[in-house]
């Protein structure tokens, strides 16, 4: 015997169904959370590329004729790493450019005391852009509030929907609050997030403008230039952000500037191709991973 159903109480009872087969990580905006620190990786033979294409799904690099293809289709000419002076690296980058330093996912801090080691800091613009947004209004329409709600105090903070960024800073700052109310000093105050806007200092713009960075509270999170410091000559940084707080980030893609010679120790962005590379590298022996050492300099 069948029985009839109006089709409304059909298609409600399929997507139901959906729902309650779906695995509990996957979202509504379709996004699966990624452990980018337990994610499996098979050995590369190049490092760069398998960490972009994973970091971004459908982004494609063709190594042979220097092209990386962008999801939507844009396509650019990209340039490899090169011989250059520090400075120049950082303020005009090639793609390959960006992976000359090795983001450490360690916490001894150690790393950081060499000369210009700014993992991360190194972007060429242009791969930001054609990656995220080429203007204010396209990046503010694809923002989402995530919100850090702690035991006393709450924090917002809008980060784009591209690439399931809000997703995965959600998880971040869910797994933080679950270690407790002493996690909460560290979201009062806080920097920001969305902003489309400059570096300070220079003409490059900041990754605040793609809704992919966040800064925790400014007044724990020390930044060279507050600290006096100029560009290639910054002194030691006496961090104050825990490791449970920066291990969170690492987990789910964001890197911090507390690793950076030149620090900016609130500032956290989504940057996995980073991590992923870390780890690639390790795996291939050129550089071992330093495990987590609860250690300031
Ligand atoms: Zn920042």
């Amino acid at each position: 015997m069948s029985i009839k159903l109006p089709s409304s109480l059909k298609s409600l009872l399929s997507i139901t169904a959906l729902l309650i087969c779906s695995p509990l990580s996957v979202v509504a905006e379709n996004c699966v959370v990624r452990d980018f620190l337990e994610l499996p990786l098979t050995q590369s033979i190049d490092p760069m590329q398998t960490a972009l294409e994973i970091a971004y799904p459908g982004l494609n690099l063709d190594p042979t004729r220097s092209l990386v293809e962008f999801p939507d289709g844009t396509r650019l000419n990209f340039r490899g790493a090169r011989r250059v002076t520090a400075d120049k690296r950082l303020e005009h980058s090639t793609l390959g450019d960006q992976f000359h330093y090795t983001y450490p996912l360690g916490f001894t801090l150690t790393e950081r005391k060499q000369l210009y080691f700014d993992p991360g800091r190194i972007r060429w613009e242009q791969f930001f852009r054609s990656l995220y947004f080429e203007t204010r209004n396209e990046a503010r329409r694809s923002l989402s509030r995530v919100t850090y709600t702690g035991t006393s105090s709450q924090a917002v903070f809008n980060a784009t929907k591209k690439y399931c960024v809000h997703v995965q800073l959600r998880s971040v700052l869910e797994e933080i609050a679950a270690y407790g109310p002493a996690m909460d000093v560290y979201f009062e105050k806080s920097g920001g997030s969305f902003n489309w806007r400059v570096i300070a200092g220079t003409n490059r713009l900041s990754t605040h403008s793609f809704g992919i960075a966040v800064d925790l509270n400014t007044q724990l999170g020390k930044y060279w230039r507050w600290d006096g410091g100029k560009p290639g000559s910054v002194g030691p940084f006496a961090n104050e952000i825990p490791f449970e707080i920066v291990s969170a980030f690492e987990r789910r893609g964001f890197i911090w500037g507390g690793k950076w010679y030149h620090y900016d120790g609130m500032h956290f962005e989504y940057r996995p191709e980073l991590i992923l590379y870390s780890r690639l590298m390790a795996q291939n022996d050129r550089r071992p991973i330093v495990h987590a050492i609860r250690m300031t300099d």
